[in-house]
């Protein structure tokens, strides 16, 4: 989770999570989408195997993510 870890940042104002599209203010930026810190919590946390994976991978398909292994 290094990856995401660099990407984080520090910011003010609300923007909208492409995943729960919920308003948040604390979160990270993945190219120009926004996730915010529970959700990428539980993407950090989700085994593949899971179908919360799955789901989290439907909503950012429309996100070039980089690869997390
Ligand atoms: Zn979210």
């Amino acid at each position: 989770m290094i990856v995401i870890d660099n990407l984080k940042v520090t910011n003010t104002g609300h923007k909208q999570c492409v995943v729960c599209d919920q308003e948040k203010s604390e979160g990270i930026h993945l190219v120009e989408q926004f996730i915010c810190e529970d959700c990428e919590r539980q993407i950090v946390l989700t085994d593949p195997d899971d179908l919360f994976y799955h789901y989290y991978l439907k909503k950012m398909k429309k996100i070039k993510i980089p690869t997390i292994n």
